[in-house]
């Protein structure tokens, strides 16, 4: 029978509903929830590939213990012994748990409640401290509480968006969306894009400043100085709701014209285009995300953002705000249980003794955290210098995303106890573990997530759980109550779970705390099972209401008054040996360490290899050629991956994608890089400015290859990617130097026997192979090998696996990688919906379709999801440029 079940997107922040349906056959389509306020029936291109991601390929089933499969029951037992005994020989701060922006808010509530309440420290933190930290840290110094105070509506109602560190078109996709769909209906809308890559968001923008690394404090402090001698400043709102503006304001100040624009890159024209545009439009958001948050200095460009706001009394009204933009599904839920070390539940604070006391009486706990734990990169130093000695890890890849990643690799080989929890057997981090235990994935799990704009939306269960797989939340309530405390951890079900921290949350509230949803805190399962998405707050007897926050005042500090910070410009500092500025950050198919996105042959087809952007001048000046491999090495690691040598990258600075991991590229974990620096309020890692040098890697010869079966030996080979094919996969090679017998290299590289059939020739001189091996009308694998990065036609060479080829030339076809005329190739895929490439988009443009809605008639590109929309818009721009030349 065919079911339909109402959920939420499990990747970035929008959060957006979906609609999953189960078919007879046991497959699973999804399309977006039109009656989820957060998307209106939109999806991206991740969000529509979840079918596709749900399969039990490398699925983590059963738990093991040292590699070997255990019960339950053993492996439980051993980690609440394991925990126990370092708590009573080495005391409560030996343990730690380390959790992630996908855990639901059940699990993190738990997590919590264990961690602070029952064994009494408070090393909880969590991936979102690479995320979203500086925005909390930020919200706390200038509110007093982390509340964002926006909603998303006000993007569609403003006739300002500033972005800021924010690639919307592939981080935020559906809001992109909104946002494109607000300009199309109100032209008049300006958009302003501070980015200092030309990213694909910059394609609807008036205005794209690009502005040095790390500058965005100088600049807001410029907006500040022009708006608080302009008739934008609101001196009323100045006076009556806040605090600090003399202090700010002066701060501000000691920046002159000449400094700003050498500290920002920007000319003056550029800076008073913005300043004027910004002074004279009342209604304006500013979204910011990444770029701001993982920074050393990202707490403060929080407070130069917001301090802009305040001083014009632009908050919480229709259209206007500062808008933090959560990169994970379930970072604000995490923050609403205090899922960080510096954090208490319920928005309650850490070091307050009597939220503390609290929070200790509701729990019944028997001992309470009286200080913050360790925040993420100290955790793991901790971990390698032998303070903690047995962690915690749930879904989320730390050898793969923290920074200085392979001192997190070595501190966790030298950890006494690790314990991983996650959907997939086959991590870099699960390699680590000395228990692993298998959790549940979505469309698995019940649960629910708070998204950027206080959202609360269920995950809903629509499939089995697999092999022995158990929720998270209930794996840590098993060892709460190993470890001696049965009642406090006796849920039956995530509704309960629910239902305590919503009671919590009101718990002496009345109005003192912005995070109150009472209203749900008798919620029966019933009630749970039914709960459609609402935004917080919702206090219990009071009509659920879409609350902004500010606008008059209200500010949850101590004399109830918003706090101007005063903030100044940090230097950047340049190590000579590594003079590129390394920003890393998402591309558009992909999610994260790819365990997911990475199964989808459709995602993993965009994007198929890790690269680096960089400017065409730095390229010429290191003799670096397009599409030519790049070695980048910092203090700290090694990466090996493509070149994308584009206009759209600033010189000076290089971007790489923080997806691939060990499992899908020979080296190109991005964040073996980064050196592990932090904001000094947030702890947040500056995964954004990491010294690195470049220069050409000498391959001897470079190959593409497609294979039925995953390739098992690629460990001699210098530089390999790996991505999912329909049939197959798909490899990029780089070799030192050539091999001496191509057709022995794929046969042990490709597992095939020695009874595959070869066809195809090489040529030693000219460094040149193409091989093809067939197995009947089967192709089992091919190889194309030469001097210069392969001219292939990769897309249609991958589309041969899994066909029928009983014809003889076609065969030789395929092994010389040509295509016959009567097979276009589609050329690298823009539109993943419809697997429309480069070369036919080109060719629709050639033919006279100038916009992105006759494209889409033509081709069909962008029609579905939308997430091609800007890359399709950039195409025919550039088309554009020669022709008006011409
Ligand atoms: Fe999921 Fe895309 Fe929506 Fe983000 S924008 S929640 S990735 S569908």
């Amino acid at each position: 029978m065919t079911t339909e079940t109402r959920t939420t997107c499990p990747y970035c922040g929008v959060g957006c509903g979906v609609i999953a349906t189960r078919h007879d056959d046991g497959s699973v389509t999804v399309k977006g929830d039109p009656d989820h306020p957060s998307n209106y029936g939109r999806l991206c291109s991740k969000g529509s590939a979840l079918g596709e991601t749900l399969d039990m390929d490398g699925r983590l089933l059963y738990p093991e213990i040292n590699g070997d499969r255990a019960s339950w029951d053993s492996a439980l037992d051993i980690v609440a012994e394991k925990f126990l005994s370092s708590i009573r020989e080495h005391g409560p701060d030996s343990v730690a748990f380390y959790l992630s922006g996908q855990s639901l808010t059940e699990d993190y509530y738990v997590a919590n409640k264990l961690m602070k309440g029952f064994i009494g420290s408070a090393n909880v933190d969590t991936n979102s401290r690479l995320c979203m930290a500086s925005s909390v840290a930020g919200h706390r110094r200038a509110f007093g509480s982390d509340t964002v105070p926006g909603i998303y509506e006000d993007l569609e109602l403003a006739d300002l968006i500033v972005l800021t560190g924010s690639n919307l078109a592939w981080c935020h996709p559906v809001i992109y969306q909104r946002i494109a769909a607000a300009k199309t209906a109100r032209p008049h809308m300006k958009i302003v894009v501070i980015d200092p890559r030309r990213t694909m968001t910059c394609d609807i923008a008036d205005m794209h400043l690009g502005i040095k690394p790390d500058a965005d404090v100088a600049l807001f402090n410029g907006l500040l100085a022009h708006l608080a001698r302009s008739p934008a400043f609101n001196a009323a709102y100045v006076a009556a709701y806040t605090e600090g503006f003399d202090d700010a304001l002066a701060a501000a100040k000691e920046q002159n014209a000449t400094t700003l624009s050498s500290i920002t890159g920007l000319s003056w024209e550029e800076l008073t285009a913005f300043f004027e545009l910004f002074e004279r439009t009342e209604k304006v958001v500013t979204c910011y995300s990444q770029g701001v948050n993982q920074s050393m200095s990202g707490t403060d460009k929080v407070n130069a953002i917001i301090n802009c706001h305040f001083a014009t009394g632009r908050i919480g009204r229709p259209g206007m705000g500062p808008f933090s933009l959560t990169g994970q599904p379930n970072a604000m839920g995490g923050r609403e249980v205090g899922g960080l070390a510096n954090m208490l539940a319920a928005h309650l604070a850490l070091e307050n003794e009597d939220h503390r006391r609290l929070v200790q009486d509701f729990w019944k706990a028997p001992v309470m955290a009286t200080r913050a734990g360790l925040k993420a990169v100290d955790m793991f130093q901790a971990v390698a210098d032998g303070r903690i000695k047995a962690l915690w890890i749930m879904s989320t890849n730390p050898v793969v995303s923290l920074p200085e990643a392979d001192n997190v690799k070595a501190a966790l080989a030298a950890c006494p106890f690790v314990v991983v929890s996650d959907i997939q057997k086959n991590t870099d981090t699960a390699a680590f573990a000395d228990v692993l235990l298998p959790a549940l994935g979505w469309g698995e799990k019940d649960g629910t997530v708070t998204n950027s704009e206080r959202r609360i939306s269920r995950q809903r269960a629509f499939l089995a759980e697999p092999g022995e797989a158990m929720a998270d939340w209930r794996q840590l309530a098993e060892v709460g109550r190993r470890i001696g405390f049965e009642s406090a951890f006796a849920w039956e079900d995530a509704s309960e779970v629910f239902s305590e921290h919503a009671a919590l949350s009101a718990l002496e509230n009345n109005g003192t705390r912005d995070f109150d949803i009472g209203a749900h805190a008798a919620i029966s399962k019933n009630g749970f099972d039914a709960l459609t998405p609402f935004q917080w707050p919702q206090p219990a007897n009071k009509p659920p209401v879409e609350t902004r926050f500010f606008a008059e005042g209200g500010f949850y500090t101590p004399n109830r008054k918003g706090r101007f910070i005063a903030v100044r410009q940090q230097a950047h500092e340049i190590e000579p040996a590594y003079p590129f500025t390394l920003n890393t950050g998402r591309i558009r198919d992909q999610w994260h360490t790819m365990t997911r996105t990475g199964k989808s042959a459709r995602l993993s087809q965009h994007i198929a290899e890790p690269f680096c952007e960089i400017n065409p001048a730095d390229a010429a000046e290191l003799g670096v050629a397009p599409a030519s491999l790049v070695k980048i090495e910092s203090p700290h690691g090694t990466n090996i991956v493509r070149a994308l040598v584009t206009p759209r990258q600033r010189r000076g600075s290089i971007f790489m994608p923080m997806h691939w991991t060990a499992q899908f590229a020979s080296s190109a974990r991005a964040d073996v890089l980064v050196k592990a620096k932090v904001d000094p309020h947030s702890g947040q890692p500056a995964l954004k400015q990491a010294g690195v040098s470049l220069k050409p890697f000498a391959a001897g010869a470079y190959g593409f290859a497609v294979t039925a079966e995953k390739p098992e030996h690629l460990e001699n080979v210098p530089y390999w990617a790996l991505a999912r094919a329909d049939s197959g996969w798909r490899i990029e090679l780089g070799f030192d130097e050539p091999v001496e017998d191509w057709g022995a290299w794929c046969r042990n590289a490709f597992g095939l026997s020695g009874d595959a059939e070869i066809i195809g020739y090489t040529d030693r001189q000219k460094g040149v192979a193409r091989l093809a091996f067939f197995e009947g009308e089967k192709l089992l694998a091919a190889l194309y090998v030469a001097t210069e990065p392969v001219e292939v036609s990769r897309n249609w060479a991958v589309a041969q696996l899994g066909k029928h080829h009983g014809n003889t030339r076609t065969r030789f076809a395929i092994a010389a990688g040509r295509p016959g005329q009567d097979q276009p190739d589609p050329g690298a895929i823009v539109c993943s919906c419809f697997s429309i490439g480069i070369n036919q988009i080109t060719s629709a443009i050639e033919a006279g379709h100038a916009t992105v809605e006759a494209i889409g008639e033509c081709t069909k590109a962008g029609t579905n999801c939308g997430s091609c929309r800007s890359e399709i818009r950039g195409m025919i721009h550039e088309h554009r440029l020669p022709a008006a030349a011409e």
